[in-house]
């Protein structure tokens, strides 16, 4: 006899995991089926063990450049060993708080695949368990990194970012395949590890979902950290017969490496039978949806990666939060995607929302772009974190902020200020921003897209 519930989420990755919770307070009898561990991609192979070892790597080069603040540490020495351990720990403790969370919200946990196999029902294999569903079914089901054809993952010295992750030690070189986010990301981790680490991006900028100040800033600030950084080159085979992987570029140029992570970019999934069952509309291998997140299939939404909006943890958060709404009798739909941050987390990190400069001249928008610098900053100076700035656009026309964009250190912890400006005029003006304190470049860039900026000279 099937088990019975107003809703049914299958996976329990950002998007699964923060529905069905929303769900629940709603007020809706709800499960999860998940076939692997609690948090998905995000808690256990994503966002959280990266900006982990992302943390550990920072502690190093703040240890390694400790001098120049007058503190002598003689040798810095990571001790991957250990590093791994916390990451693993923080990781399994994280697990483990959000099963108990799922469980406090009274949401029924099913360890395993669930296929969809008509609006009402899932089955849950292998153990064929039914489930009934009264209001709706919620695919959150995710992605998996982009193989190459030419060079597969070997899981040993040709990586994906899931092994990147969980290397036992430190390799001595490792080529990067692809200069996006995650590749940069981790490019820096291990930099900082001591690890000699070459990008090899195949357009002719790494970053290239930013403007492109950005990815000159931070191609430069990467070379800083003594990551070699080649573009407008392919990879087009890897040879990894012998101790070390030869990797071979389109321009007959050979790279010898320890380890080669493929960072291409991630595909969505989801099971094929679920796809037949309901005649699922899908372009290519992402699930198509609505405004509303609803899929061509009345009472069936998908969320998240599986969906290929924005491939980011709070994108699906927020796709998450539009198909409770709507399950709970609301009528909500996603708004504008730019105005999800972009969030990168290399060094110096990287963060935008709303409109890019290059958005704007696409779309003809005439626009004063104000700037706010680091290196002029009391905080930033006193932590010797002096690397990049923001820039804030502004519309010529009406003088509405459309766009902020920053780099820099702990940028990711305040692009949630640029969203609130977006659409705004004076908004800032009547925010108190704390002094000295790293964030008030938001502002200076603010005032400087007016013409009146008080800590930049006249220009
Ligand atoms: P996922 O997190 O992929 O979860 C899907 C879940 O569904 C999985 O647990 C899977 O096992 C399960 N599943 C699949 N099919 C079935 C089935 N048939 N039955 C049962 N269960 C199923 N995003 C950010 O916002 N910030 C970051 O800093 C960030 N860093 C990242 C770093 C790395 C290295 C990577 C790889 C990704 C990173 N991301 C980051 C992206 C983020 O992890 C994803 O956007 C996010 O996890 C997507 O959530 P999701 O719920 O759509 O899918």
């Amino acid at each position: 006899m099937a088990e019975m519930f107003d809703v049914v989420v299958i996976g329990s990755g950002p998007g699964g995991y923060f529905a069905a919770i929303r769900c629940a307070q709603k007020g809706m009898t709800t499960a999860i089926v998940e076939k692997a561990e609690i948090g998905g991609t995000c808690l256990n192979r994503g966002c959280i063990p990266s900006k982990t070892l992302l943390a550990s790597a920072e502690v190093i080069l703040q240890a390694k450049s400790a001098a120049a603040m007058g503190v002598d540490i003689p040798t810095v020495t990571p001790n991957w060993g250990k590093i791994q351990q916390r990451k693993d720990a923080i990781v399994a403790g994280f697990r483990k708080g959000l099963t108990g969370l799922i469980q406090a919200n009274k949401i029924k946990i099913f360890n395993g695949t669930g296929i969809v196999t008509s609006a009402k029902m899932v089955t849950v294999e292998p153990e064929k368990i039914q489930l009934e569903v009264s209001k709706g079914i919620i695919i959150a089901t995710g992605s998996i990194p982009i193989e190459i054809p030419a060079f597969p993952f070997d899981g040993k010295t040709i990586i994906s970012s899931n092994e990147a992750l969980n290397l036992q030690s430190i390799p001595a070189s490792m080529v990067v395949v692809g200069g996006g986010i995650i590749g940069c990301e981790l490019a820096c981790a291990y930099a900082a590890a001591g690890t000699k680490v070459t990008i090899v991006e195949a357009l002719e900028r790494i970053i290239n979902t930013e403007d492109k100040w950005v990815s000159q800033l931070m191609e430069r600030e990467l070379k800083k950290l003594g990551i070699g950084v080649m573009t407008n080159q392919k990879v087009t085979a890897v040879d990894s017969s012998g101790a070390m992987a030869k990797v071979i570029l389109q321009s007959g140029q050979n790279i010898e490496a320890e380890k080669v992570l493929v960072a291409v970019g991630r595909r969505a999934v989801c099971d094929k039978q679920t796809v037949d069952n309901l005649g699922l509309k899908m372009n290519g291998s992402v699930i198509e949806v609505d405004k509303k997140m609803q899929t061509n299939v009345a009472g069936v939404y998908a969320i998240g990666d599986a969906v290929g909006t924005t491939y980011l943890a709070h994108g699906a958060f927020a796709e998450a939060e539009v198909v409770a709404g709507n399950l709970a009798g609301g009528n909500t739909e996603m708004g504008d995607y730019s105005l999800i941050p972009q969030a990168v987390y290399t060094f110096p990190e990287i963060a935008s929302v709303g409109k890019s400069e290059q958005m704007c001249a696409d779309e003809g928008i005439e626009i004063t772009v104000g700037r706010g610098f680091f290196r002029g900053n009391g905080r930033s100076l006193a932590h010797n974190e002096t690397a990049g700035e923001i820039r804030v656009i502004r519309d010529k026309a009406n003088d509405k902020i459309l766009g902020v964009t920053m780099v820099g250190a702990n940028v990711t912890e305040f692009i949630a200020a640029g969203r609130l400006i977006i659409g705004t005029k004076e908004k800032f003006g009547e925010v108190s921003f704390p002094h000295p304190s790293v964030s008030e470049v938001v502002k200076e860039a603010w005032e400087d897209a007016f013409g009146m900026s008080v800590h930049q000279p006249p220009k």
